[in-house]
């Protein structure tokens, strides 16, 4: 075959591999040496193509969580659930302070205050489970948030067997006339020591409260159980159990 018909034949065979919309793009922007326009082309089919419609999922409505909340409260379902993770807390107790103790072993059990041991709904509901820092600091300086019954029940039982109690609260040094003055009311005492987050600390409450719980710890104390409503403050060990309370209306991290 000549070098001639040889180039006719490949010509040919180009040709014969163009499917027809390549063919259109070819036309209208030349030729395949035109190539390196293809960004411009992709460019131009993207307003050509219909527009895609792309939604954001939408958030959960804030007046039916609220709602959804109420509802919690007021059918009873958030004092069961209160309850039956103290039921929980005192079987647990129970079973373990059966066990023979090891010498010199220093029993403690750590809890959280706010929706732990004391109820901040009275605050909270009259404003739509908001959060007003003013309004929040006159509330616990009036030192009436009310005892959450069911886990004073595993506080008194920590101490009537001789556990040592140990109050770790997100809450600032600044409150702590009024967290004492709440304590007294809710009839709350004999604890060793309550944790309060330096004023200035920048700490999450997570690192705050387990670095308070590594110091008891570290004072020779063994922490058997630890309450709290929120996850933070649970995470992070020295602790052989923990206990988390229902809460919906806040997250502290
Ligand atoms: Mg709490």
């Amino acid at each position: 075959m000549s070098e001639a018909k040889s180039g006719q034949t490949r010509g040919k065979l180009r040709k014969a591999k163009l499917n027809p919309g390549l063919s259109f793009v070819l036309k209208a922007f030349g030729s395949a040496c035109m190539l390196p326009r293809l960004p411009a082309l992709v460019a131009l089919l993207a307003l050509l193509a219909p527009p895609r419609v792309c939604r954001a999922a939408e958030p959960r409505n804030l007046d039916t969580a609220k709602q959804d909340i109420t509802r919690y409260i007021d059918s009873g379902d958030y004092d069961r659930d209160l309850a039956r993770v103290a039921q929980e807390a005192e079987r647990y107790l129970t079973a373990r302070l059966a066990e023979p103790p090891k010498p010199n072993q220093k029993l403690a059990i750590a809890f959280d205050l706010d929706e732990t041991l004391l109820s901040n709904l009275p605050h909270m509901r009259p404003l739509g489970f908001g959060y007003v820092p003013p309004l929040w600091n006159e509330w616990v300086a009036t030192g009436t948030a009310p005892v959450i019954e069911p886990v004073a029940r595993v506080y008194h039982l920590a101490q009537t067997k001789g556990v040592v109690i140990f109050l770790i609260s997100d809450r600032r040094e600044k409150d702590r006339a009024g967290t004492e003055k709440n304590l007294r009311h809710a009839a709350l005492g004999g604890y060793a020591a309550l944790y309060l987050k330096p004023n200035d600390s920048p700490d999450t409450a997570r690192v705050f409260k387990t670095a308070a719980r590594k110091k008891i710890t570290d004072d020779g104390y063994t922490i058997i159980a630890n309450v709290g409503d929120q996850k933070s403050d649970l995470a992070g060990d020295y602790a052989e159990k923990t206990f988390k309370l229902p809460d919906p209306f806040y997250l502290t991290e």
